[in-house]
């Protein structure tokens, strides 16, 4: 046979598999691997990176495919299109093959030599070690909206939110698993790993300034910052809630108003008519807001409703080849 298929989960002992999403990476995706690779020798076990290509439009791919000829080691997934971050990196933990696994940006902003004393610390019996995040080499208004963001999540989110952490972690397979367990479509990682428990300890790190190609947009870290708000956290309901009790009793408080009024022998209609006209604004206001509320949990329930997949790989390479999967994750035959 000429074409040899990509390496089989079953005929390796792998201990790591590092993942890592790109998104049109290609000023950086090839010192991403050269880096980890490095990282990794010197950690001293059998590995394998998984570098998930999330539907990239620039030369990733073929970048990463030609790499893989001279680096057993790389896998390259290719999901069927941009499916953002987080299912990306859901897509690499679904063909991992190690008995551990590490989760990293794929941007080298996460730097690969603090994976050594993840390893480190992770040995001291933790199931999980994840980063946080000690410096921020990022503009000055992304950090107040990140840090808006983690207060936030702080005080009303459902779970102890972890500060400053994000994907960067390691953990052990079957924690990890759990991760793409969960069926909802807008899957946040690092709120996700806190809920799911288990022993964790946290290796402090200085995140470093992107060294190439572009960073989430405005409108992307605000969406996914709303994201992880609404599945981790009921307090917009709970504040509607207790927003339409006041209007109650306030129309009460109107109604009680106007009686006495109307029961004196001449009844200011001018005060009743501002009153109701004041009731009539704020309530339009509070039933508008839970109206909003209300539909973007529906929304988010209606994904859910629908069940469809959060990511579709497309692709695995390796060795130079690329071998296109079919829907239950077997190389297609074709
Ligand atoms: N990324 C991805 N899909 C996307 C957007 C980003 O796989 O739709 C990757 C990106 O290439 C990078 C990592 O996710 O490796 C983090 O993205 P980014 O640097 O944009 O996010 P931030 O550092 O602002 O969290
Ligand atoms: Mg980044």
């Amino acid at each position: 046979m000429d074409n040899p298929p990509p390496q089989t989960p079953e005929n390796t002992d792998v201990r790591y598999s590092v993942i890592a999403p790109v998104y049109n990476e290609q000023a950086l995706c090839l010192d991403l691997c050269k880096q980890l690779a490095a990282a990794m020798d010197e950690a001293g076990d059998p590995y394998e990176l998984i570098i998930v290509d999330d539907g990239s439009d620039d030369g990733t791919h073929r970048l990463l495919i030609e790499e893989s000829k001279s680096r057993p080691e790389l896998r390259v997934v290719r999901l069927s299109r941009n499916f953002g971050q987080e299912p990306a990196v859901c897509g690499g933990i679904k063909l991992a093959r190690g008995r551990e696994l590490i989760l990293i940006d794929g941007d080298l902003q996460d730097p690969p030599t603090v994976i050594l004393d993840m390893i480190a610390k992770k040995r001291q019996g933790y199931d999980v070690v994840f980063g946080k995040k000690k410096k921020r080499k990022e503009g000055i208004f992304r950090r107040l909206l990140t840090q808006i963001f983690y207060l936030l999540m702080h005080f009303f989110s459902q779970i102890r939110f972890p500060m400053d952490a994000g994907i960067f972690s390691l953990m052990d397979k079957e924690v990890g698993e759990w991760l793409t367990n969960f069926p909802e479509p807008n899957k946040h990682v690092s709120g996700l790993r806190t809920y799911i428990g288990f022993n964790q300890g946290v290796v402090e790190y200085d995140r470093a300034p992107r060294a190439a190609g572009e960073e989430k947009n405005l409108y992307q870290l605000i969406r996914m910052g709303l994201n992880a708000f609404f599945a981790f956290s009921m307090f917009p309901l709970r504040l509607v809630g207790g927003a339409l009790f006041v209007v109650f009793l306030w129309g009460v408080g109107i109604i009680i108003h106007s009686l006495v009024m109307l029961s004196k022998s001449a009844p200011d209609a001018a005060v009743i008519t501002a009153h109701t006209d004041f009731f009539y604004v704020g309530c339009l206001t509070v039933f508008a807001l839970t109206f909003g509320v209300m539909a973007e949990y529906l929304g988010r329930s209606f994904e859910m409703a629908k069940g469809r997949p959060t990511f579709i790989i497309a692709s695995v390479g390796a060795n130079g080849r690329v071998e296109r999967l079919s829907v239950d994750g077997k190389p297609s035959d074709g």
